[in-house]
């Protein structure tokens, strides 16, 4: 998921800020954008939790920071896979770093309508009713089982991560008329040879 403070007055943080270790090489992924056909299919279970799937994540989440995001799904790398990361402090706080490999909504409370952006679909952005709680149940990197209660902007990026896994974007959630609105804009973009 985008995180709007970024795009507007919020600083970047600066590179001697990022929590990762500064001689770890990691790849950064360019981003998929809408109109793959990964972004529309369900990923497939993460059924092997090894060193090569900690490596992936770590990946993930600095090709999340590079892109300013507070979330990032495998299919927006190309991979269709149940495994996400969130990190909602845009890497201000190493702990706030969650890796969600086949994650589920246990439990959803209230309803909270935000505006919401995807790294995929680059400068559109929508109103979408999420619940303002949600109570997840998930894997982390290593495979272990943990559950993780999400407040408002938490509660939404793990349910627009979620839905990622599920070939779900944003757009679905909007009023078809706004959808159809982006959609064609897309195109356009798209015949000028900007998307
Ligand atoms: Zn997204």
């Amino acid at each position: 998921m985008r995180d709007k403070s970024t795009s507007s007055d919020a600083p970047a943080p600066a590179a001697t800020e990022t929590p990762q270790a500064p001689s770890a090489a990691r790849k950064i992924y360019p981003i998929v954008k809408y109109g793959d056909a990964v972004l529309e299919k369900p990923g497939a279970p993460i059924k092997k939790f090894d060193a090569e799937l900690e490596q992936l994540t770590e990946d993930m989440f600095a090709s999340m920071y590079a892109a300013q995001g507070v979330g990032l799904a495998a299919p927006q790398i190309g991979l269709s896979l149940r495994i996400a990361v969130v990190d909602v402090t845009g890497g201000k706080n190493p702990e706030a770093k969650i890796v969600l490999a086949n994650p589920e909504v246990v439990h959803a409370e209230g309803e909270v309508r935000e505006e919401e952006g995807c790294l995929s679909i680059p400068g559109f952005r929508g109103y979408v009713l999420r619940p303002q709680f949600v109570t997840i149940k998930a894997q982390n990197a290593k495979g272990e089982k943990f559950e993780i209660r999400g407040e408002n902007l938490l509660a939404r990026a793990f349910c627009h991560e979620i839905d990622h896994l599920n070939g779900i974007l944003f757009l679905q959630h909007l009023s078809m008329l706004k959808r159809d609105l982006i959609k064609r804009k897309i195109k356009k973009l798209r015949k000028q040879g900007e998307w």
